[in-house]
């Protein structure tokens, strides 16, 4: 019997990460044998770190905040996407060699895909970092027209220079509003990224944030007659799509949510 393949997630700090119960799930429906770790690495052990799990032939890494441009930098192959996003959040080994994919913007993509038709939408995205900058590259690749707004503008104007769209305000309609910032996040629950007045029923909201599941902004979205979406699908559709980069095998999203759903609830007890 050949040995499991060693595989894990790299964050600091490791926190409440749900990618190893994701991830261990969808091995165990799939059959494979492998063993995923968690690996919490403050940045300045990163890259020696790397070279440790490289040595000991570690050939899969999710990688989570704060690393994800250090791991696009520090990687000898690097995928389109991963480059034009400007961070990494799957590394695999191959042929000794690191290659750095971004998989976060396959979870927005997927996530939105069955909310649409978006051709020649409009979407306005709350917050300009390495999540903004994902949902932005999805957007476009979804045919939605972008406006970036965040708290740091000149962050938004280099977002969009980088990646297209441009700056703009809540003042002007949308089609699709996302929150990209960590605003409404456990433990504040009381922060949102947008006032309610700022809600126009009909238009899509999507929170990126899961923790929790039903944040202010959706709550205030559903009552102002919004669909809304959760930030948990796109956590799932990035995990399927690093294990389709990994094994080439398709894991079972539904029963993903639903394990991470389970998860969320017994946190939330
Ligand atoms: P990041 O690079 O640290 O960016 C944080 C963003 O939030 C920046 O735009 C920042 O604005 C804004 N922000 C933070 N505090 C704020 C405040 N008090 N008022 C206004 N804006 C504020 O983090 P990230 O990686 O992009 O992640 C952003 C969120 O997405 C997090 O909640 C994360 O959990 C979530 N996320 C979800 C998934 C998923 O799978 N669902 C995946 C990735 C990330 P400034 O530029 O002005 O600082």
């Amino acid at each position: 019997m050949s040995d499991p393949v060693l595989c894990g997630v790299i964050l600091h700090p490791a926190g409440h990460t749900l990618s190893p119960l994701l991830h261990e799930t969808a091995y165990s429906a799939l059959g494979l044998d492998a063993h995923y770790e968690v690996f919490d690495v403050p940045p300045r052990d990163f890259a020696r770190e790397l070279e440790a799990l490289r040595a000991r032939r570690v050939r899969q890494l999710s990688v989570s905040l704060p690393h994800k441009e250090a791991a696009l930098a520090l990687s000898e192959r690097v995928s389109p996407a991963a480059r034009a996003i400007g961070a990494c959040n799957t590394l695999t080994l191959e042929d000794g060699a690191w290659r750095a994919d971004n998989t976060d913007w396959i979870g927005v993509q997927r996530t939105l895909e069955p909310l649409g038709p978006w051709q020649g939408r409009r979407a306005t995205v709350l917050g300009a970092g390495g999540a903004a900058r994902a949902v932005v590259y999805a957007l476009h690749a979804l045919g939605l027209e972008v406006r970036v707004l965040n708290r740091t503008a000149e962050r938004a104007e280099q977002l969009t220079a980088e990646l297209g769209g441009r700056v703009g305000g809540l003042d002007e309609p949308y089609d699709l509003l996302v929150n990209a910032t960590s605003l409404g996040m456990a433990p504040n629950v009381e922060q949102t990224p947008a006032p309610a007045d700022a809600l126009r029923p009909g238009s899509t909201v999507f929170d990126l944030v899961y923790r929790p599941l039903e944040t202010r902004l959706l709550r205030e979205a559903r009552a102002a007659g919004c669909p809304t979406q959760d930030g948990l699908d796109m956590l799932v559709h990035q995990a399927v799509e690093q294990l389709r980069l990994w094994s080439g095998q398709t894991a079972d999203a539904a029963l993903l949510r639903r394990t991470a759903d389970a998860a969320l609830a017994a946190e939330a007890r």
